[in-house]
């Protein structure tokens, strides 16, 4: 079953190229922080991750969230807003019945609170990690427990419980793991481990009939899996776990030279969404 995609931008923070990937320069660059909206036949609105929000603003003015905010300073229009981008495409945030979690890091999910009837889905290792991190800790690994609606747990639901489905054979550099998340093959969550424990990447056909891989923060570019290259070491500390994050790109690496046709998304990567834009309007 096809989903209709869109992919829209939340706001951005400022990094150093260098250290975002081997080969770029020393110089700041926006490192903007996309989100998907599918529109599923019968399930209607979903999220995957919501971006920046000004939330992020109240959960890192206390010590030591604080730091969270100085390392990366957010900058949100009000334009770029989630809940006026939803509006202008007759939207409300309560409209979303769905938000699918790629992971905790705040850049993802500091919209969580404003989706009031939004139901959530994650995979259950990043859950665990977050919530049984210190508040130190928490920052440390760019999670915002306050962040999470109070109600969080209650409308939460772990794609790692959902029906295992075999990828299709074009699929398998990726590795044979997959969830399908509505148990109509629309949307199928596969873990892409090593920036977070787990971390959700989502497998769909948009209505262009295009094969997608939504894989967050799995690479920060597409150049990670077109030339390898990596993050510099002071953005390894932000990874979980290195070598894990290592084979997940050689996987992705390995995807993308079996399926050349397949668009592969990162979350902060503006080349490779104005390549999939781009190619959307060519159809
Ligand atoms: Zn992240």
């Amino acid at each position: 079953m096809r989903v209709r995609l869109e992919l829209l931008r939340v706001g951005h923070c400022r990094h150093c190229e260098r250290i975002a990937h081997r080969g770029g320069r020393w110089r700041s660059v926006e490192f903007p922080a996309f989100c998907a909206l599918i529109l599923h036949p019968r399930e209607g609105a979903i999220l995957y991750d919501t971006g920046y929000a000004p939330r992020f603003l109240d959960a890192t003015t206390p010590w030591p969230e604080r730091l969270y905010r100085w390392a990366t300073p957010p900058h949100l229009d009000a334009d770029e807003r989630l809940e006026a981008q939803l509006a202008a495409r007759g939207l409300r945030p309560s409209d979303i019945r769905w938000c699918l979690i790629s992971h905790f890091h705040a850049d993802h999910i500091a919209g969580l609170r404003d989706l009031p009837a939004a139901r959530f889905v994650c995979m259950r290792e990043d859950h665990a990690a977050l919530r049984a991190a210190s508040r130190l800790r928490a920052v440390r690994n760019g999670w915002l427990q306050a962040l999470l609606p109070d109600d969080f747990e209650a409308r939460l639901r772990f794609a790692d419980d959902l029906r295992r489905v075999a990828p299709p054979p074009a699929w398998r550099a990726l590795g044979d793991d997959g969830h399908d998340l509505f148990g109509d093959g629309s949307l199928v969550a596969v873990p892409l481990p090593g920036h977070a424990p787990r971390q959700m990447g989502l497998r769909l056909t948009d209505q262009h009939d295009r094969e997608v891989l939504l894989c967050a923060d799995a690479c920060w570019s597409r150049r990670a899996w077109r030339d390898r290259a990596l993050p510099a070491w002071p953005a390894r500390l932000a990874m979980h776990d290195w070598p894990t994050y290592v084979a997940t790109i050689d996987r992705l690496r390995a995807l993308a030279k079996a399926t050349p046709e397949l668009a592969i998304v990162p979350s902060h990567c503006t080349e490779s969404v104005a390549a999939y834009r781009a190619a959307a309007e060519a159809t």
